[in-house]
């Protein structure tokens, strides 16, 4: 497979020409970090991952394996780790208060891509352990800080999120495994947490277990969890490890992709255990790193569909078969129109989906801004992409890879050319982190009916107004791709009444929930695109032509599916039962 290559200009153009960059710094860093120095960390975080992803291929041929009770990852995967985290990239985003380097995820999202794109499997351990830093920084408690931050920021200690069990998947009420209190204020755990991800390795010296759980004579259902920290090591007070905790991984899963992961069955045997947060709110502390999770798990979709599009794009013009309609001979495959058309989808699908994922981190931090309106008007629009991002991002990324395949043939299909471990790894992203049909649950259960539709009307308005700056630009693909964007506003105003008016018949709103979520995903990426496009034909970007056939594209093959997904929406449930 071609090398893989940042896209440090990708980010550039967005957040110099698309995303109110300045307005995220100024409300996160208080103006201390200008757009150049935003960048540089772009820079930085595309240097630091080269090495990284040489190491993607071995470790799915090698994986990481279970031995004498430990688990073992493929070479060359200790040293990377320990490489990355000493040049802090760990802390990234973490707040300054407990310690990071507190740079807006509108930036630290590019860092975030990288590494996943260059190496699926081995992101999740550190991009496990921001998640956690996110919950340690929102429950703040100065004496659980003051012991696991810094080790967690250096990379010493790395983090887990557990929920699932055997009998709780997506149903995290049925959560079983219980904790003790004990009269020094600790507790004990006792129970079976399957699935996780780096449950045990050997990247570094601790593993802190994030643990739903079960007190005594706690409510049941969800109102009953509370959220541990369990440490595979005891800590010291001085930091420093001590004894071992009844904690073990018995198994570890045999998967489809992301081998180096290792997916650990985690037996709790009267473990020790902290708890964080308050009794009985675990959920919600837990909702901190999941809200992160998700965020990471879209981006996850992003990179391994931009990686599968560079290298389909330098198979395909090396690649000669055939004689291409219209072009000399010896032309290679992408002149096809097919190919060309394939190539295409890839680019400006990957295109949207980047921007749409810096989009909502920009919401997520200026949801954090003094101004009040500002940061209200932001938190709502950031609750609604969110489960979009997760979903829409991880299915698109998804087709992205199964078209990388397409485009190189045959020699897609095998292993040699490294493009099928990228279809293998992309499998899950629309699994874990809650499935596709969880977060599209939870668009229309709980963000859309809540308020009434109000934070989608909003956002829906939004769109109109881009239609109309693009409009006034007169230029044919702008007046085109604006009139594409008008329809499917109309068209996803109209799903979204109609849902609201289901009320009475709530499995027909759930019938309805995931191609619902895909206009939104369509609709939202067609409404980047014009905003691309816009300050691509203003600000004279180098890659304006680029943005103008990826834009023209997006409309015609993707926000022409909206009409079919309004239909689906509003059959809802009749053509199932
Ligand atoms: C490689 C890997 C890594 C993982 N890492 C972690 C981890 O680190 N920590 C952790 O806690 N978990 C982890 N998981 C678990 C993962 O989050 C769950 O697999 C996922 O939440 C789905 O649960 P389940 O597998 O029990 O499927 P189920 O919940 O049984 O779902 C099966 C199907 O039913 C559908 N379904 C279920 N309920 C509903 C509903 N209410 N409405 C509509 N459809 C529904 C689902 O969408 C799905 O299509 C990991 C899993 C894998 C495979």
């Amino acid at each position: 497979m071609t090398a893989y290559e940042p896209p440090v200009k990708d980010y550039d153009f967005l957040l110099r020409n698309v995303i109110a960059t300045d307005e995220v710094l100024s409300a996160v860093t208080a103006g201390d970090v200008s757009v150049d120095d935003a960048m540089d960390v772009v820079e930085g975080a595309s240097s630091v991952v080269r090495p990284i992803a040489e190491l993607s291929a071995i470790g799915d041929r090698i994986g990481s394996r279970l031995k004498d009770g430990t688990v073992v990852t493929p070479p060359g995967f200790r040293e990377a780790f320990a490489s990355y985290a000493e040049g802090g990239w760990i802390g990234l985003a973490a707040p300054e208060s407990i310690g990071g380097a507190g740079m807006p995820r509108t930036i630290a999202i590019a860092s975030d891509e990288f590494l996943s794109a260059a190496n699926t499997a081995f992101a999740m351990a550190p991009q496990l352990n921001s998640y956690a830093l996110a919950v340690f920084a929102a429950v703040n408690d100065s004496e659980l800080n003051a012991i696991y931050v810094p080790a967690m920021i250096a990379g010493r200690w790395t983090a887990t999120m557990e929920l699932t069990e055997p009998q709780a998947g997506t149903d995290v009420s049925a959560i079983r495994t219980v904790a003790k209190p004990q009269d020094d204020g600790t507790w004990l755990l006792s129970g079976q947490k399957m699935f996780i991800s780096w449950g045990d390795h050997d990247l570094a010296e601790n593993i802190i277990h994030l643990v739903l759980a079960r007190t005594p004579g706690a409510p049941v259902g969800l109102a009953g969890l509370s959220l541990f920290v369990v440490p595979k090591l005891l800590p010291r007070p001085d930091g420093s490890v001590g004894e071992r905790n009844a904690i073990q991984c018995v198994s570890l899963e045999h998967k489809l992709g992301i081998h180096a992961s290792p997916t650990c069955l985690i037996d709790y045997d009267g473990a020790t255990g902290f708890l964080i947060g308050e009794p009985h709110r675990g959920l919600q502390a837990m909702f901190v790193m999941m809200n992160a999770a998700r965020l990471g798990t879209g981006v996850q979709g992003l990179a391994v569909a931009e990686r599968a599009y560079q290298a389909a794009t330098a198979y395909a013009a090396e690649r000669v078969q055939g004689q291409v309609i219209g072009r000399e001979l010896d032309t290679p495959i992408a002149e096809h129109p097919d190919v060309r058309r394939l190539l295409l989808s890839m680019g400006s699908g990957v295109s949207a989906m980047r921007a749409l994922a810096v989009q909502t981190a920009a919401w997520l931090d200026l949801s954090t801004s003094e101004q009040a309106s500002t940061a209200k008007s932001a938190a709502a629009l950031a609750q609604l992409f969110l489960p979009v991002v997760k979903a829409w991002l991880t299915e698109t990324g998804l087709q992205i890879t199964s078209d990388a395949i397409q485009v190189h043939g045959g020699m897609g299909y095998v292993e040699e050319t490294g493009v099928a471990q990228l279809l293998r790894d992309a499998r899950i992203f629309p699994i874990y982190e809650g499935t596709t049909a969880v977060q599209a649950n939870h668009l229309v259960g709980r963000i859309v009916s809540r308020d009434r539709g109000a934070s989608a009307l909003a956002a829906l308005e939004l769109m109109s107004e881009t239609c109309w700056e693009l409009s006034e630009l007169g230029h044919r693909v702008a007046v085109r791709i604006a009139s594409r964007l008008e329809s499917g506003v109309a068209l996803l105003r109209q799903a979204t009444l109609d849902l609201l008016d289901r009320g009475e018949r709530p499995r027909d709103v759930f019938a309805a929930a995931v191609p619902y979520l895909h206009m939104w995903g369509l609709l939202a990426g067609g409404w980047m695109h014009g905003r691309m496009l816009r300050a691509a034909l203003e600000g004279g970007d180098t890659s304006r032509e680029r943005r103008i056939v990826e834009a023209d594209f997006y409309g015609v093959h993707y926000l022409s599916r909206l009409a079919g997904l309004a239909d689906v929406v509003a059959a809802g449930e009749t053509v199932l039962a």
